[in-house]
């Protein structure tokens, strides 16, 4: 009767070393999918972001292709300098990727990249394309970076957005 007892023990002991064993095995393969998509996500951030990334040598090549010209609306560097010589500098231009890195595009293809107006260009973001976006002109002062914003006094505010 004793001798019984104390197998049923052994068995149970050894049933329960079963199942730690099982347990830990089953958290081991779930640490290493984890991990595994880590690394996946980070090495697709890592070219995304390479893809986004842009020379300076091409942003300039851009900026003089486009002439200062935003490729939606079709404010430029121009028309302000017309304005007030010199507060052409302080259009807040960007260079914008035709086809997004989301959609695929390719930072260091000059023929994927244009500039736009930072308006244009939030509008756009990373979904639309330039068709997507009207080509309505609202030339104004919020073009331009804060620090120009006393620029309203040099024609009356009334003139400008
Ligand atoms: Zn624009």
């Amino acid at each position: 009767m004793f001798k019984y007892t104390n197998m049923w023990i052994i068995y149970a002991i050894i049933a329960i070393a079963i199942l730690c064993f099982i347990v830990a095995v089953i958290n081991k393969i779930k640490n290493w999918q984890i991990v595994h998509s880590i690394e996946k996500k980070k090495k697709l951030d890592r070219e995304k972001a390479s893809r986004r990334r842009i020379s300076t040598k091409d942003k300039e090549y851009v900026l003089k292709r486009d002439n200062y010209t935003c490729q939606i609306c079709g404010i430029s560097k121009q028309f302000f300098d017309d304005m007030c010589p010199g507060s052409g500098d302080y259009l807040l231009l960007e260079i914008d990727h035709v086809k997004s890195v989301y959609k695929g595009g390719y930072g260091s293809d000059v023929n994927n990249l244009q500039v736009l107006c930072w308006k244009c260009n939030r509008k756009k973001g990373g979904k639309k394309s330039n068709e997507d976006l009207s080509r309505t002109i609202t030339y104004g002062i919020h073009y331009l970076h804060p620090k120009m914003k006393s620029l309203n006094s040099y024609k009356g505010s009334d003139y400008y957005e």
